[in-house]
Order: structure tokens, then sequence, then C-alpha cells
């Protein structure tokens, strides 16, 4: 039941000057005739996490011209725009109340270059528009100060969101170019799959970032152009002609001296997986999007994972088929997050010659003769990327700086020369070629000979979690874009490196908590379990996992992130 505005300013009244808890009778809906109010939630003291507050704008107030949101990518995209506008506004007036603590504290999620999937703003099917944010409900010392929380909720958020969340004149170009913009990101993915591309790199584009701890566009970079055996052209709905690097399906190799944007290149495709918003320089590099960046991971912890078409033969003859560990080393950490990837459905690997360990990449011929007899336990990678192709259809993009077993294998060979990609497909091979026959051994032909791989069979249950009590208390905390913890359990997520946001990993708290309380002591896959909460995110976004009272601070995960972040829970 909605009450009026006048019914808010007469409980402010009342409330004045007692003890603070008395705040909690505020909660409820509030018609503010402009838009609804929601206080949802309720800080326990001024020095608490501020309160969670909403804002619903109704459809014909908001008035957003229903072709901004008719499909999935446009109507995120201006949920994003709206969020950035309501956030960039509601900061001006954050801290104009005063008081002890949080008091007057006003914000909402500012999201970075990624275009993502969000609590805090969200458009209904008929345009009404929902932001939520945080409020630090004022008081002096312990006592409540209601005029100025009356300051807070009457006069400052009405200005914020007549700015924001109304469309006008002023919004309407702004607004058009978002959607369009998100249509063409849409038509690219879409353009991957029609013509067997794992990738697109448009010319023009700018990968660097000012710094490593900047996500801005460095500013005077060398643009990227397309070498022209792999340039395409699109014809994009509404930027219309583009052209640029397509990266098809198979093995492609990224090679070049150090210094010369390898990696820039790659990390520039591992969050091509998400939109990036005008001006970031990457909002036309769009890669598979069920692309997981592998790298090694020592000390992770491996729960029953099938990692034997890597590794076999342990000196303590562990089994290899359901492999655990606590402490896991470089090789068979990248060995599980592999197999863990090929399980969250990846169709594209990207691994980074610089992050990976060395004897989980590649067999050093001199080294085996020296030190191995024939109970070498790894099959390194490069053994099995091209079955790994061949069998269940996954590409894999590889920086080498070094090695140079993978030109045997690759379909295409980029160099980095002075950040700019050259296709030395045929040279290399020629040379690969040469170099093997004066080994007096085709190395290729070796290759061969490896026994195809046992792909793993992820159907069957693999749980080590135990199932927890729905009505057991839960504290979710969340470290930065390093890890969160689960009622003092730590999940380490510093190496999952597509995870741009800590709204992603609040997100991941809370669907992993969920995962654990309804899913784990029913018989189910990973895969199933992970569906299941993907079919829960599409119909309510948090709502269901949340069990109704969501945060304004989460974002959606893609569903690799998912199944990484319960690979890593190590559960008492
Ligand atoms: P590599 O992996 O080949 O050793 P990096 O990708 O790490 O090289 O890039 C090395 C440096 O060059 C980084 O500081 C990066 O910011 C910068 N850089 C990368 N690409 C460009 C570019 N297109 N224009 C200007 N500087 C770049
Ligand atoms: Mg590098």
């Amino acid at each position: 039941m909605k009450q009026s505005k006048k019914q808010l300013t007469k409980i402010l009244g009342e409330i004045d000057n007692k003890s603070y808890p008395a705040y909690k009778q505020l909660k409820g809906s509030y018609d503010m005739t402009d838009f609804v109010l929601i206080i949802e939630h309720v800080q326990g003291d001024p020095f608490a996490s501020p309160s969670m507050v909403s804002v619903e704008v109704p459809s014909v107030k908001a008035n957003f011209p229903k072709n901004l949101y008719d499909n999935e990518e446009k109507k995120v995209a201006l949920e994003d725009l709206l969020l950035r506008q309501f956030s960039g506004e509601l900061r001006k007036y954050s801290f104009q109340a005063k008081g002890s603590g949080k008091s007057g504290f006003m914000g909402a999620v500012m999201p970075g270059p990624e275009i993502l999937k969000r609590t805090g703003c969200e458009i209904s099917g008929d345009g009404t528009v929902r932001v939520r944010f945080e409020a630090g409900f004022p008081a002096n010392g312990r006592r409540i100060n209601s005029r100025e929380l009356e300051k807070m909720l009457v006069q400052l958020l009405p200005k914020v969101v007549l700015h924001s969340l109304y469309y006008d004149k002023t919004k309407e170009r702004q607004c058009m170019q978002s959607a369009q913009l998100a249509e063409d990101q849409k038509f690219i993915r879409e353009e991957l799959k029609k013509r067997n591309l794992v990738a697109f790199v448009a010319n023009g584009a700018i990968l660097p970032r000012e710094s490593g701890v900047s996500s801005r566009p460095m500013k005077n970079a060398v643009t990227f152009q397309s070498p022209k055996s792999l340039e395409i052209t699109l014809q994009l709905p509404n930027r219309g002609e583009m052209k640029g690097m397509g990266i098809p399906q198979g093995i492609t190799m990224i090679v070049g001296g150090g210094f010369h944007g390898k990696s820039t290149l790659l990390k520039a495709l591992e969050v091509g997986v998400y939109n990036h918003v005008a001006g970031d320089g990457r909002e036309y590099v769009i890669t598979d999007d069920s692309a997981v960046k592998l790298r090694a991971e020592d000390g992770r912890s491996i729960q029953k994972v099938d990692i034997s078409m890597f590794i076999n033969n342990l000196p303590n003859g562990k089994d290899t088929s359901c492999f655990s560990t606590e402490d896991a080393s470089g090789s068979t950490s990248q060995a599980a997050n592999v197999v863990e990837a090929m399980e969250a459905g990846s169709h594209l690997f990207l691994v980074d010659e610089d992050t990976s360990a060395t004897n989980f990449m590649i067999r050093d011929e001199l080294m085996q003769k020296v030190v191995h007899s024939n109970m070498e336990p790894i099959t390194p990678f490069s053994l099995r990327v091209r079955q790994l192709y061949k069998k269940v259809q996954i590409s894999t993009i590889l920086v080498a700086g070094s090695s140079g077993s993978y030109f045997y294998e690759a379909d295409h060979i980029i160099q980095m020369k002075e950040y700019q990609p050259e296709d030395i497909t045929e040279m290399a091979k020629s040379v690969a070629q040469e170099f093997a026959s004066l080994e007096h051994e085709n190395k290729a032909m070796e290759n061969e000979k490896v026994p195809e791989p046992f792909i793993p069979d992820f159907s069957k249950p693999r749980i080590w979690l135990k199932k927890a009590d729905m009505r057991d208390r839960v504290k979710m905390k969340v470290m930065g874009r390093d890890s969160i913890s689960i009622n003092k359990e730590t999940i380490d997520l510093r190496y999952v490196e597509q995870l741009v946001d800590t709204g992603q990993l609040a997100g991941l708290a809370n669907i992993v908590w969920f995962i654990r309380v309804h899913f784990l002591a029913e018989d189910m896959s990973m895969t199933e379990m992970v569906n299941r909460i993907e079919e829960l995110l599409n119909t309510s976004v948090f709502e269901k996992i949340c069990a109704g009272k969501v945060p304004g601070n989460l974002t959606v995960p893609r569903k690799q992130e998912i199944f990484e972040c319960l690979n890593r829970w190590r559960g008492e």
C-alpha cells in the first residue's frame, strides 16, 4: 500500500529527535506525485551501511519512447545510461544534509566502461523506470534528525529524478546514440556466428588504457589497423560500413617482441565479451561472449575435476580423473581452469604465455631427454589445442612471445609490431617446417600420435560443498575486485580476470549462496544448476535470488563466471 507524501512528512515530524531505530517505521512506499519512493531497508544506526532506497518513475512520467528499449540489448544500454545520469546527479547532493556517521550520504552505482545488466536501474516492459540507491539517514549522535532526511527525500531527490530519469529534448540524442550503438554491437555479435569468427576488432579501435589502473583510453595511442588478409567489411545497421580484423575460428597465435602490444590486444579481446560505452575505444571490439581467459593460478583449490586429458601418473598416485587439491600447482591449476571452462560452455580460450605455467603450455624436448623417463605426467596444451578444436569446437587465441611450439598448430599467426598487427602465417609456417626437418622429426606428425583426449563427462553431479540451510543467517562481503566472503569463507577471484567490477562479485556472492541453499541437495550437475540460475536471472533479475530484497549494487555476471566462482569455493 502506497502512502502519501503528506504521510511521509507526518511520520518524519513525529520521529524527530527519537532514538535511531524509530526510523524503521519509514519502511514502505510513498507517492511523491512524480515518482514513487520506496524505503526498502532502514539502517540500524547512523554508522552502519546506509539505508536501501529506490525510486520508481511510472512510464507516463518517464516517457521513454518504446524503440529505445524494445530488445534486451537496447534496454540494458538505456538502463546503463540512466544509471550513469542518476548516479552523477545524485553525487552532487550527497552530504548536503548533515549529521553524524553516514548522515546525508546519497549514492548509486557509477558503472565503468562496460555496459552490463545491473540492479541499480531497471526498466520494466511497460517503461517504468526503477533506480536503487543508498541513503544515510541523518542523526545527531544517535538521535534522529528527520528534518535533514526530509531535505534529502522531499527537496533534493525530486531534483535528481527530474534531471536524470525523465525523457526530454536534452536526452534525445544521447539515448538514441546509445540505442544505436547497442544495436550495432548486437549485430556484430550475430555476424561473428554467421561468419564463423570468434572476434572482431574494428579499424580505428583504441586498445591500450591510460595506465595499469585506469579504464580510460590511452591518449595518442596507435589505433588498430587490421592486416589486409584478415580484414572484413561489415554493414552495421546504424554506423554503416565498418572494416576491421575478423579472427576466424580455430587456433590463432599472437606473436611479437616484448612491449609490442600483444597482451594489450588479448586484454581487449577478454573484455570484448561485454559491450563498451561510446568513447571507450573498444566499443567495436567484440569477442565470442563465451570466451574464457585461462591462466595459471597456483594455490587455488580444485574440487573433483577430471584433468586426466592433461595430467596423469602423478608421483603420489593421485587419481586425476577426479582431482582435488587445496593447493594447486601452476600446471594443475591451469589444467583445471581449462576443463572447468569446457564445462562452462566456452567456445573460445584466451591464453597469455606471460601468465601461464610453462610446463603446461609446452614440452621441452631437451629437458625431456635429460630428466624425464617415459612417465612425464603432463600432456601439454600444445598437444591438445588442435584436438579441442576438432572434437569440441573450442577455438584458442594464444599470445606466445617466446615459444615456437604453437607455430605447428596455429591456423593464423599474427605478429604485433609496434602495436600494429601483421599476418605472418605463411612465412612462420614455412620457417617452422624447415626447422622441424632440421631437427630430424616433423613436429606436426609427432603431435598426431598423441592419443585423443577423453572428454570429461560433465553431466554427473560434482558436489563438494555442504548444503546450507535457508534459515541460516548469511553475511556476505565483497573485497573490491578481488574476493568475496560468505560467512567467513573467502572465495578468491583475483585471477578470474574477466570480472570487471565489484557489482559482479556482489552478484556472484548472492548467486552461489542461493545455489548452496537451494540446489545442492538435489542430484544436479553443475551445468544444470547454472542453467537454472540463468533462467531466474532472465525472468526476474535478482528478485528471486535475493528473496525480494534486492540491493542496488548487483551486476548480472556471465554464466562462465558463475562456474568460476563455484569452482573456487573451498567449503569447510
Ligand atoms: P607485450 O605483451 O607485447 O609485451 P603490452 O601489450 O604489454 O606488450 O604493451 C606494452 C606497452 O605498450 C603497454 O604499456 C601498453 O599500454 C602500450 N601499448 C599497447 N598498445 C599500444 C598502442 N596501440 N599504442 C600505444 N601504446 C600501446
Ligand atoms: Mg605481454
